[in-house]
């Protein structure tokens, strides 16, 4: 089974609709396509509830995200005094495989996304079980190719509704906090949220190098290690304008804005 990172957006072409590229991925071999942008949703909710909990009680000095898996190894390593301020939420690509195998405990799961350093999470020995395969974008074009599959010769009967515009926006630098911000100002209205974010590793540190100074005290902050966000990630197809612009346009089309406060009420579709 394939989940897809939300910067799928127009990566395989601009003429491409969400029920080509799902038919297309059917034709080389996938049995179901799911949203990771459900697992941001599901990570949104959480960060949600642990900031509100947390950080404006005082219990933590601040909050750092822990969806880019670059943002978080350079946290890890470089400023380990900040460790328990990384969320230990599940990132979008575990909590949406982790998600798909309760519901279907034999499959194995493929991440496709823009993300090379996803292989290296995707390694780690408590990420094994519930991601088999990473895949980028460019890779899967080249397996599209070497198949001689024409996207436009597919089409299935439906589009993605696993997932929110609130999960789908990840895929851009500032996206994650945007999330974050408004499921706070929606289930817990009048909480003062403060909200900062990085992208790209030299903006990351330096950001870090504030918050272990004190001076990011009361911030939930997002950290991107591509500039750009995700759209920009190695592993893409497109420009990165044209690429935010398509992520823009579909998190506007969106049925539903943001996901519901408990997470119980989170299902596949
Ligand atoms: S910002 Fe870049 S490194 Fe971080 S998760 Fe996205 S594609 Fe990967």
């Amino acid at each position: 089974m394939a989940e897809v990172a939300p910067a799928f957006v127009g990566q395989f072409g601009p003429n491409i609709n969400v029920r080509n590229f799902k038919a297309a991925l059917e034709e080389l071999g996938f049995s179901e396509t799911y949203e990771v942008a459900l697992g941001a949703d599901i990570g949104a909710i959480a960060e949600a509830h642990h900031y509100v909990n947390k950080v404006t009680t005082g219990e933590l000095p601040f909050l750092l995200t822990s969806c880019c898996p670059s943002w978080a190894m350079l946290a890890k390593k470089f400023f380990p005094d900040l460790i328990d301020q990384i969320s230990q939420e599940l990132t979008p690509m575990v909590a949406t495989a982790r998600t798909i195998k309760q519901e279907h405990p034999n499959a194995k799961v493929v991440f496709i996304g823009p993300c090379a350093a996803k292989k290296l999470e995707a390694s780690r020995r408590t990420v094994r079980s519930d991601v088999d395969f990473v895949v980028t974008f460019e890779e899967l074009q080249a397996m599209f190719d070497a198949k001689g599959i024409d996207l436009t010769a597919y089409e299935a009967e439906s589009s993605f509704h696993d997932a929110t515009g609130a999960g789908r926006g990840y895929a851009c630098a500032g996206g994650v906090a945007k999330a974050i911000e408004e499921c706070i100002n929606e289930y817990y209205p009048g909480t003062q949220v403060n909200i900062e974010h990085a992208e790209g590793l030299a903006e990351c540190k330096k950001i870090l190098t504030l918050a272990k100074a004190g001076r990011m005290n009361g911030c939930l902050i997002e950290g991107m290690g591509c500039p750009g966000g995700c759209v920009a990630g190695a592993g893409t197809n497109i420009p990165i304008p044209i690429a935010k612009k398509d992520v823009a346009a579909y998190v506007k089309n969106s049925s539903r804005a943001l996901p519901p406060k408990e997470l119980e009420e989170i299902e596949l579709k």
